[in-house]
């Protein structure tokens, strides 16, 4: 057991002091101390699986013994200093990424978080191309700063105050929910397993998702745009997935209009997605700009966006841009250290074998339970959508999904939550987790929907 404080004196201590407009997962929220690996402790000693990894955040391990050790390390070195001075780690953790990127994506900028990866991104984009417009999906989420808010088009991260000048939504080729992209798949509920990054049997609804961009820059934004902000696979907004070959032409007519196209890897980035190292290479595309956080390092807080010499001499060119804490000794040195276990450790072929182990024990789960409307995703980055009934596909009512996140969690297992309606478990568990542990986390799931159909039954 783990001495703590009382978990009255916290819950009140948060209730008090720490931001309102954060929601806790469960009624009781958890009191996590450690973690290990792909495991987390309570502070009643409770262990946890954990296949939320803070959204995709925890890539290689919590606390992994070799990170632990480099962060001791460079903590006894230096901590830090402003950029106008060099260090070592810096020079050594931008070589190391720029290897890791195609040509002509050489040029790093280090930020500490997603949202300001974004805001420097869209500022690119717009010193570059000399334009404002920037589209992004509906469904994207890319930050909570006043300037990334406008690309983030989830209804509960909208406030009802200015944000996003110069921003526009267009529509999401969302093969589940669209109304085409679902077409193919409305006819047969039982869906073939999708373990592509796009969503080849529906791809035929890529004509008609690519005329409703065409209609976003034809109506909505100026005659030329500043870019397109693009997750490879959505992740907040619930695994969401693309029709295959629909980011190419869409990357094509954004250039067409002088615009530059940005991939946002903070979720799908550094091997999660299995196949590939990077989401956008299995949409066999080239951005202009990629952006990176959470798994770049392992829970410590550093982010970065990678763009070409041509672009980046485009922003020096406009301004001096300065980050204190960006690119700072203790980050370069983990970020460097995550680099290697995912190298020695093999965490993106594990990503592969065992994210696509997990998503065909699911799409079982799929067929043998109706309120399972779909299971989708690629290595790591799976989710499971609730529905009412496969043929409606309407959400699950949240106290619904509530009680099956709750009693998964009392089994041990912690999920992540996604979509509008916060109608999809989210599956993005540490890239360290093994086989035995996937099949406790589905048998934990299976367990949930079977009390829930027996609740239901009652
Ligand atoms: N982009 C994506 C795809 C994200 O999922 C997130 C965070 N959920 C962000 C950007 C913003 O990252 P941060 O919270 O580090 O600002």
């Amino acid at each position: 057991r783990y001495q703590s404080l009382a978990y009255d004196h916290v819950l009140e201590t948060h209730r008090q002091h720490l931001s309102p407009v954060v929601t806790a997962y469960f009624q009781k929220p958890l009191l996590l101390h450690q973690g290990h690996m792909e495991w987390l402790f309570d502070s009643e000693g409770n262990r946890y699986l954990d296949f939320f990894s803070g959204i995709a955040t925890v890539s290689v391990g919590h606390c992994h013994p070799k990170l632990n050790a480099v962060a001791q390390k460079q903590l006894g070195r230096l901590w830090h200093t402003s950029s106008v001075f060099f260090h070592p780690p810096i020079h050594k953790y931008a070589e190391e990424l720029a290897a890791l990127l195609p040509e002509p994506l050489k040029v790093i900028f280090l930020v500490n978080s997603g949202s300001e990866a974004n805001d420097l991104a869209m500022l690119m984009a717009r010193a570059h191309s000399k334009n404002s417009d920037i589209i992004s999906f509906r469904g994207a989420y890319h930050g909570c700063s006043p300037h990334t808010l406008g690309l983030t088009n989830i209804r509960t991260f909208k406030m009802k105050l200015l944000s996003g000048m110069g921003c526009q939504s267009t529509m999401c080729p969302d093969v589940f929910h669209g109304p085409w992209g679902g077409s193919h798949c409305r006819d047969s509920p039982v869906q073939t397993i999708r373990t592509c990054s796009c969503a080849p049997d529906c791809c035929q609804a890529k004509d008609q998702y690519i005329e409703q961009f065409k209609d976003t820059l034809n109506t909505s934004v100026a005659s030329s745009i500043a870019g397109f902000f693009a997750e490879p696979i959505q992740g907040v907004n619930g695994v969401v997935q693309y029709p295959k070959g629909f980011l190419k032409e869409a990357f094509e007519l954004v250039r067409e209009r002088g615009g530059v196209c940005i991939a946002d890897e903070v979720q799908t980035g550094f091997g999660r997605l299995g196949s590939h190292f990077w989401g956008f290479q299995s949409h066999e595309v080239l951005p202009d700009i990629v952006t990176m956080a959470k798994g770049i390092g392992n829970g410590f807080p550093m982010a970065a966006v990678v763009t070409t010499q041509e672009i980046a001499k485009s922003l020096a060119k406009c301004l001096l841009h300065f980050n204190t804490f960006g690119g700072n000794p203790m980050a370069c040195a983990i970020g460097s250290a995550v680099l290697e276990v995912i190298k020695e450790e093999k965490t993106q072929e594990n990503s592969q074998e065992v994210g696509t182990y997990i998503l065909l024990k699911l799409a079982k789960l799929r067929d043998e339970f109706d309120i399972v409307g779909d299971v989708r995703g690629k290595g790591l980055m799976i989710g499971i959508e609730m529905v009412q009934d496969k043929m409606s596909r309407r959400p699950l009512p949240q106290e619904e999904v509530n009680q099956i996140h709750e009693d998964c969690k009392d089994m041990g297992l912690l999920l992540g939550r996604g979509g509008i309606f916060s109608q999809t478990f989210r599956v993005v568990p540490p890239m360290c987790i093994t086989k035995p542990e996937a099949d406790f986390a589905v048998e934990v799931f299976r367990s949930a929907l079977i009390q829930h159909m027996e609740r239901r039954a009652k």
